[in-house]
């Protein structure tokens, strides 16, 4: 029913000017649209911070902002690069300011809690800078009372789950674009959007641990992914979504209550 979305943009205005005036916490997702893989979609970094931002938001009385489906550069050792046809990169200065003019649109309609949920490692910085160019904007001494959390999702899962899902060790956040964490996810969330039979298994990428410009593609693995996908499952992405929805909902309760 329309009236029940989380969604904000699913509901006729009089019901967000309710839900806003009623105390809602905004969810902002950031995504990005990009290669993972020969395996999966495009739109990972969009379906999983939507969908556990939607998941939280009905638990905790929220809204679920529309997400921000391009993301700042992809680059060679966390995401592939821009050699990948079909990856749209847009500059860390356009994408702080996206998220800027949000947040300062949402304050303007005095929406005061604001929880900006990343899902694409490259919008880290920037969106630390585009909270801050908006705090910027506001005004500081007239931003006492808002509180804006961000948070990356894959910081939400617990060492424990991190065991269970590699047993033989966690490569680290970096190399797991594509690679077990979000085919796993994406397997609970999307299967449709995922089809294991097609994966290269070219990686684990060997990354020297410093760029150079412009960017050789030959460390990349040519699939895109640059670790490996073998023991993914659903189940396993019920385990990490459950850690995120989980540890962002008692997030969220305690800074906001
Ligand atoms: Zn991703
Ligand atoms: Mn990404």
């Amino acid at each position: 029913m329309m009236m029940d979305s989380v969604f904000l943009a699913e509901l006729p205005w009089p019901e967000a000017q309710r839900r806003i005036a009623a105390g809602a916490p905004i969810f902002l997702p950031l995504g990005s649209t990009e290669q993972h893989g020969h395996h999966m979609a495009m739109n990972v970094d969009v379906v999983i911070p939507t969908a556990i931002a939607a998941s939280v938001a009905s638990e905790v009385g929220g809204l679920v902002a529309p997400t921000i489906a391009y993301g700042n550069r992809s680059q060679p050792r966390t995401g592939g690069g821009p050699a990948f046809p079909g990856t749209v990169n847009i500059t860390a200065h356009t994408f702080s300011l996206l998220v800027k003019d949000v947040i300062c649109d949402l304050h303007r309609q005095k929406v005061r809690r604001i929880v900006v949920l990343n899902g694409h490692y490259e919008n880290i910085g920037p969106s630390i800078e585009g909270i801050e160019l908006a705090l910027d904007a506001i005004g500081r001494d007239r931003a006492a009372d808002v509180t804006i959390l961000r948070i990356d999702h894959w910081e939400m899962v617990r060492a424990e789950t991190l065991a269970r899902v590699f047993p033989d060790g966690y490569p680290g956040i970096e190399l797991e674009h594509a690679s077990v964490i979000e085919t796993s996810m994406m397997l609970a969330l999307r299967p449709e959007l995922v089809d294991l039979d097609r994966a290269l298994h070219d990686g684990p990428a060997r990354f020297k641990p410093y760029d150079r410009y412009p960017r050789p593609a030959e460390e990349v693995p040519p699939s895109g992914v640059l670790s490996l996908t073998e023991g993914s499952s659903a189940e396993k992405g019920r385990w990490l979504l459950s850690d995120c929805e989980t540890r962002i909902a008692e997030i969220v309760k305690r800074e906001f209550a």
